[in-house]
């Protein structure tokens, strides 16, 4: 643990790490497909952070950033291949995933890209079809 507020991240081996600090701009779970097959999981959880925010402190160099799209450049280290962080340049934000961030308190408050789901969640959050409209999305809410 770091500073006040500030928590510690790392890619599976250690070679990379980060913290973040302050809050959050956003906490959910995103169930595209591109999250899904990237993460090798059914759901992807997502903490969104401004980039300053975001401070890589080892290991900058072992980092490898890969853009299916130019939306998102999604960063793993080249020791291990864990997965650390996607850039969202077109947002200015940063997905820090909850997973690597082993001592943060998520507290996830929606689903995104929830049309696309292949796992149900039904936990009362509000499931966005898309993205939210102030994201770009259609802002649509769908049933769990
Ligand atoms: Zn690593
Ligand atoms: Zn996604």
């Amino acid at each position: 643990m770091g500073q006040t507020g500030s928590y510690s991240g790392s890619c599976f081996c250690g070679a990379v790490q980060f913290t973040v600090s302050g809050d959050p701009v956003a906490m959910g779970y995103c169930h595209c497909d591109s999250c899904r097959r990237w993460s090798a999981a059914p759901v992807n959880a997502f903490t969104l952070w401004k980039p300053a925010a975001v401070h890589v402190t080892r290991g900058a160099e072992k980092i490898l950033t890969h853009n299916k799209t130019p939306r998102s450049s999604r960063k793993w280290c080249k020791s291990c291949g864990g997965h650390v962080f996607t850039e969202h340049p077109q947002w200015e934000l940063i997905d820090v995933y909850s997973a690597a961030l082993p001592e943060f308190p998520f507290k996830p408050g929606v689903h995104v890209n929830y049309q696309e789901s292949v796992l149900r969640i039904e936990d009362g959050l509000p499931k966005f079809k898309d993205v939210p409209a102030e994201m770009g999305g259609t802002g649509t809410v769908i049933p769990e």
